[in-house]
């Protein structure tokens, strides 16, 4: 049986439980989530259990992260499952809020963080990033954690909250967690359920072409467009549809570099049939 966790949907509710924590000296961890949670959030609530006194996951299908055309209305929700397995690990406390507790009917303010959102997931996703920007930093004012976690498989969205932490003075500590995979090496995520049999088959690929390019990248540091022009072929030989990008990019700056010089990843983004797959892998040099 997993042990009880309380379930709060109110801002009000979660400063008052963070302040009795907190006057109690306990150590407060945040992850953030839009619930349909599988292994890979899971690993984040066993690093802020490991790290933090008081873990809070939040479960919200943030809306205004979703383009027009984007699958916000089909997003997978099971509020109860997520529930069970967080308090399985420890969690302290669920916050779920509605929509409207979160945005008043005349919220006006918007974050965005420049630079880090122009390559990558940006271009295709317009809004995407001021989205979770805002929802984030909305998280981390109601909350005042210790420290907030967030996956390495969304490593452009990882940037953007330190960034965004750091030039807003939030006082939390960003850790970045690395990505739990499939024995295949897919990437987990909640879209996966999207897939058919045969798509998710063919979905490996994705992470075969990137362990591949980022193991030739440390050997053969000059050859970025010849990789991302063969990365690009093995994805559509694969099955792949459109191909937002394949590109390997500063690990800071996120900006794309033509040699691999200091700390760099590759990054794709690429539909199977109508499901957006995105992962990426440091080279090791
Ligand atoms: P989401 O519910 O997709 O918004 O993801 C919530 C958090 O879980 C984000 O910080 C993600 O980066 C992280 N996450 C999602 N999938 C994985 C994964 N396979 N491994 C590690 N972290 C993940």
């Amino acid at each position: 049986m997993p042990t009880p966790i309380t379930t709060i949907r109110r801002v009000s509710e979660l400063r008052v439980l963070v302040a009795g924590w907190r006057k109690a000296d306990h150590t407060v961890g945040l992850v953030p989530t839009m619930g349909a949670l599988h292994e890979g959030h899971l690993a984040l609530v066993r690093q802020a259990k490991a790290d933090c006194r008081r873990v809070i996951v939040t479960l919200f299908v943030n809306p205004t992260q979703f383009g027009p055309n984007e699958d916000l209305a089909a997003y997978p929700r099971n509020e109860a499952a997520d529930r069970d397995k967080v308090a399985a690990l420890g969690a302290d406390a669920l916050f779920a809020p509605g929509v409207e507790e979160m945005y008043g009917p005349d919220a006006a303010t918007t974050v965005s963080v420049a630079g880090l959102t122009e390559h990558l997931c940006g271009p295709f996703r317009p809004g995407h990033f001021a989205g979770v920007a805002t929802v984030v930093t909305k998280l981390l004012l109601q909350s005042l954690p210790d420290a907030a976690y967030f996956g390495e498989k969304d490593f452009q969205q990882l940037q953007v909250i330190r960034r965004l932490a750091r030039d807003l003075d939030i006082p939390v500590r960003i850790v970045g967690v690395p990505t739990v995979r499939d024995a295949d090496g897919l990437a987990l995520s909640s879209r996966n359920a999207y897939l058919s049999a045969e798509e998710r088959r063919d979905a490996a690929a994705m992470p075969r072409m990137l362990t591949a390019i980022a193991g030739h990248l440390a050997q053969h540091p000059d050859d970025v467009g010849g990789q991302v022009a063969w990365g690009r072929e093995a994805l559509r030989a694969a099955g792949f549809g459109k191909i937002d990008y394949v590109e390997v990019c500063d690990s800071e700056t996120l900006q794309p570099v033509s040699r691999v010089s200091g700390p760099a990843r590759v990054f794709a983004a690429a539909w199977l049939g109508r499901t957006r797959l995105i992962d990426n892998m440091p080279v090791q040099r």
